[in-house]
């Protein structure tokens, strides 16, 4: 958000024009996916942070059309999560689980109290209100998600599931459960 902002929300796309653009060069020029039918072709899913620094699918060597991909703050299995893995093993072609959270990761290594304060600030408005599911202990998280994906009744003992953790210096993936 910048000089860009208030220029583009002039436009009558409120300030998406350039992201529409290079849509329609997409369709023309590389969208290969059309008619797929929505299953994980690889058979995989992954569960993972938002964080900008991670490309589930190059960093697995798959493509459009291979995973099923589920991304939220700190990468946790919440919920959300879980009704999506449930999907994605039954009706999608899931029969791989990854949960891969990751290093540096902004969840894990700010506390609520900071978090609300540096939001409270970048709004100019109080955010004492707003929760934010920070991690004390990614390795502890990271158990408890992969147990709770295993140990759900309807997803446990039909797949594999996996607990990574993802590097975001070299790039690497660690297996640890
Ligand atoms: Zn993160």
């Amino acid at each position: 958000m910048s000089e860009n902002a208030s220029a583009a929300t002039t436009s009558t796309s409120g300030g998406f024009d350039d992201l529409l653009a290079a849509n329609r060069r997409y369709a023309e020029t590389d969208f290969a996916t059309g008619g797929f039918d929505g299953i994980a072709h690889a058979g995989v899913a992954i569960v993972t942070c938002m964080d900008s620094r991670i490309d589930p699918l190059s960093l697995l060597g798959l493509k459009p059309g291979d995973a099923k991909i589920f991304r939220n703050p700190g990468g946790r299995v919440n919920a959300s999560a879980l009704e999506a893995l449930v999907l994605g093993v039954h009706l999608l072609g899931v029969e791989r689980i990854l949960i891969v959270p990751h290093t540096r990761c902004a969840m894990a290594s700010n506390s609520e109290a900071e978090l609300r304060e540096r939001v409270g600030e970048s709004a100019g408005r109080d955010a004492s209100w707003q929760s934010f599911h920070v991690i004390d202990d990614q390795r502890e998280a990271l158990m408890a998600d992969v147990r709770a994906v295993r140990s759900h009744p309807l997803i446990g003992d039909q797949v594999a599931v996996g607990g990574f953790m993802y590097d975001v210096d070299t790039g690497l993936l660690d297996q640890l459960v």
